[in-house]
């Protein structure tokens, strides 16, 4: 079954990071992606004569590239909130813009941050996990936000939540993206700002570690590509040697609410697509 899908995220890259193979297999699929994204990313640069103007343009345009190279085809919705401050944006007038977004879009599956994750120090993050899990979690109740009616957008259930963290907790959904995995690392090298940034991160977590890693003190941030495959392919991999795949993406995934227990214990299995 086609089916639709809901990204809402923080930043620019958050989706190719955190689950642009997953995002590629569904499109492959043939389910409809669209994408929702909170902050204008205008601090995601290290070139210091950059105006926070022309990094949000520039950002901007990398994540529709990046998006296109995942199959993502619908333009991209950006809520233009300030990037590293989205905490101080209230937690209801963020959920109000979620749930805008997903009774707009009607999405079967949404994807974002998970709101429960432990060591989450980026507080964009946090609150678009909050708010984003919170929205979708209420967005078919018809009092909340009733305004939304007069622009002609009903109530919505959203059956199927998967929730990404850094370090996630309660995985219960990985998926093999094996066929995959280069054309996450090809959406991520669209990002040209942040990844040249990853880099330049990296050679400054090197220098004051005082540790030897060749490879990475020779590297060049402008060329990238080499660093940004080797780190994504570690990483994908030591999750896919988790769950018996070359490489993998994991998640905390809520499937319809209480139903999928009570599916199971009525003997029924629920069927994955990917
Ligand atoms: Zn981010």
């Amino acid at each position: 079954m086609s089916k639709s899908v809901l990204v809402i995220v923080a930043h620019a890259d958050d989706m190719e990071f955190m689950a642009g193979g997953t995002i590629a297999k569904m499109a492959g699929l043939g389910y409809s992606i669209r994408e929702v994204i909170a902050t204008n990313n205008e601090k995601g640069t290290l070139e210091p004569h950059w105006s926070e103007q022309f990094t949000a343009d520039a950002r901007r345009e990398e994540a529709r590239r990046g998006a296109k190279v995942l199959g993502v085809e619908q333009q991209i919705e950006f809520l233009g909130y300030e990037d590293g401050r989205l905490s101080e944006t209230p937690l209801n007038e963020l959920r109000e813009r979620c749930m805008r977004a997903i009774r707009r879009h009607r999405p079967d599956v949404l994807f974002t941050w998970d709101p429960h994750a432990p060591y989450e120090e980026h507080q964009d993050h946090r609150a678009v996990g909050w708010a984003a899990a919170e929205a979708s979690m209420f967005s078919h109740f018809p009092l909340y936000h009733p305004e939304h009616r007069g622009d002609g957008l009903a109530p919505h259930y959203v059956g199927e939540r998967y929730f990404f963290a850094k370090s996630p907790r309660d995985v219960n959904k990985a998926v093999d993206i094996g066929d995959y995995i280069a054309v996450k690392i090809e959406a991520l090298c669209e990002h040209v700002c942040q990844m040249e940034m990853t880099v330049a991160d990296l050679k400054v977590q090197l220098a004051g570690s005082g540790l030897s890693v060749p490879f990475l003190a020779d590297a060049d941030p402008k060329e990238f590509r080499p660093v940004i495959e080797a780190q994504i392919k570690a990483w994908a991999g030591a999750v896919g040697r988790r769950h018996g795949f070359e490489y993998a993406e994991e998640f905390r995934r809520v499937r319809f609410g209480e139903m999928e227990r009570w599916a199971r214990r009525s003997g029924e299995e629920l069927v994955d697509e990917v």
